[in-house]
């Protein structure tokens, strides 16, 4: 008999790693709701054609694609974005704007599997659709920078950029928009030099390739200072000064509102994704080289898809690595779940007692296991302990004769017993 496995890049996840990702995505969904975004539920699979309108030759190449028994060409999602644009292009058309969505789910790529890259892995996605204003894009750094707080992140940064300090340059010099993708997908590779060569065979200036020789070493943590070192560059560039008042304005926006995040301003930074038209972000965090999720602006996307020229800001983050970086960081979840309880009848005759006692505590919102071995209670308790239960309740007769229990405290290993009307007042206290 064929012993059956996963296939390649794809994982189950077991309790302990289940329960991680689920706090995450909980945690996603509670900043959701904090900062206003309506969850929305989109399908995993969409047409080819959808998911490759604007997705960048990498993703493009990577995609789960095959064709259905009706013979259309279709794909896995490698992410929400275009989903999301085909949404605020037809159903969402009336929509009155702004309207901020989230949604959940997981995504497909053909990616090559190491650690924290899987080719099934889950994102959250937050859209503000309607507004091309910099509070805006602001807003999605605050809610990236709230959710890495609320999973317990100490330490984590973002790294920011604005696409439309290059594009400003290659659109003045003339470049095709092919080509300009084409330099941008190297910069997102950081594959500066061959970036550079491709501007310089695009037909440019000298001026042209040496400002973007010395942009995209550009970088640094004194937003002030790289800023107006970037501004200097690009000096005789009208459309890159203007991003570059665009992405102070939004730094700014963020820096006085009382968001402390640890930025790093880097020019030659642009994201793999075709759409960006704006400010792009990527999250990271030490002793991890993979970007904890990114975002940015997509003023041109929902046009695309047919829809009203529509500005908009997203972000997507990775439930898989916002769980590694947790590990890494030495979070520990068992500090934040609620007590367990296991109910233990001392003998056969007493279980419909367990499991009324159970009842009355689940209806009190606790979390409650039943002994369904029949096990002697030494070897209940023994295997409530190994899997950290919290307390027992043993049910006994004598006890029972007076309304009460037993009630253990399995860390503490001291018990006391109690009406069993207080069960609930004293597993609280
Ligand atoms: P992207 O838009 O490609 O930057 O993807 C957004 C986020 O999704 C990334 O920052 C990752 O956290 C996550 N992600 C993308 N691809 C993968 C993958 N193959 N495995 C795990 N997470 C991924």
């Amino acid at each position: 008999m064929t012993e059956f496995k996963t296939l390649r890049g794809m994982r189950d996840l077991l309790p302990d790693d289940a329960g991680m990702m689920i706090y995450v995505q909980e945690t996603a969904r509670k900043v959701a709701k904090l900062y206003g975004y309506k969850e929305i539920i989109t399908p995993l699979v969409e047409s080819y054609e959808l998911l490759t309108a604007k997705a960048g030759d990498e993703v493009r190449s990577r995609m789960f694609a095959f064709k259905d028994l009706g013979g259309r060409d279709v794909a896995l999602r490698p992410e929400f974005t275009a989903s999301v644009a085909r949404l605020v292009a037809t159903s969402m058309r009336n929509e009155p704007k702004p309207f901020r969505i989230f949604c959940m789910g997981s995504a497909y790529r053909y990616d090559e599997p190491q650690r924290g890259r899987y080719r099934e892995f889950w994102q959250s996605d937050f859209e503000l659709v309607g507004t091309f204003r910099p509070e805006a894009d602001a807003e999605i750094l605050m809610l990236t920078d709230s959710l890495c707080q609320k999973v317990g992140l100490k330490r984590f940064g973002l790294k920011v950029g604005h696409v439309g300090i290059l594009r400003g340059i290659l659109g003045q010099e003339k470049v095709i928009e092919k080509d300009q993708n084409a330099i941008m997908q190297l910069m997102d590779k950081k594959q500066y030099d061959d970036a550079v060569k491709l501007v310089e065979s695009a037909g440019v200036s000298k001026k042209c390739v040496r400002t973007i020789r010395e942009l995209v070493v550009c970088r640094g943590k004194d937003i002030a200072d790289v800023l107006k070192r970037i501004r200097e560059l690009v000096k005789d560039y009208e459309n890159s000064v203007a991003a570059v008042e665009n992405l102070r304005t939004i730094l700014e926006l963020v820096n006085k509102s009382g968001y402390k995040i640890d930025l790093t301003v880097d020019a030659g930074f642009a994201r793999g994704l075709e759409y960006y038209t704006g400010m792009v972000f990527e999250i990271f965090v030490p002793d991890l080289d993979i970007a904890l999720g990114g975002g940015g602006r997509y003023d041109k996307l929902v046009e695309l898809f047919g829809g009203e020229p529509t500005p908009a800001v997203g972000v997507a983050h990775g439930m898989d690595r916002m769980t590694l970086a947790m590990e890494t960081q030495k979070i520990d979840l068992k500090a934040k779940e609620e007590r367990t309880i296991i109910v233990v009848p001392i003998k056969e005759e007493l279980k419909t007692e367990a499991l009324k006692i159970a009842r009355l505590l689940r209806d009190a919102d606790m979390l409650v296991e039943v002994e369904v071995m029949g096990r002697k209670m030494t070897k209940a308790l023994e295997d409530a302990d190994r899997r950290k239960t919290d307390y027992a309740i043993i049910v006994g007769e004598r006890e029972l004769k007076e309304g009460s229990v037993v009630l253990r405290d399995l860390s503490k290993r001291d018990q006391r017993i109690v009406p069993i009307g207080k069960l609930v007042d004293e597993i609280k206290r």
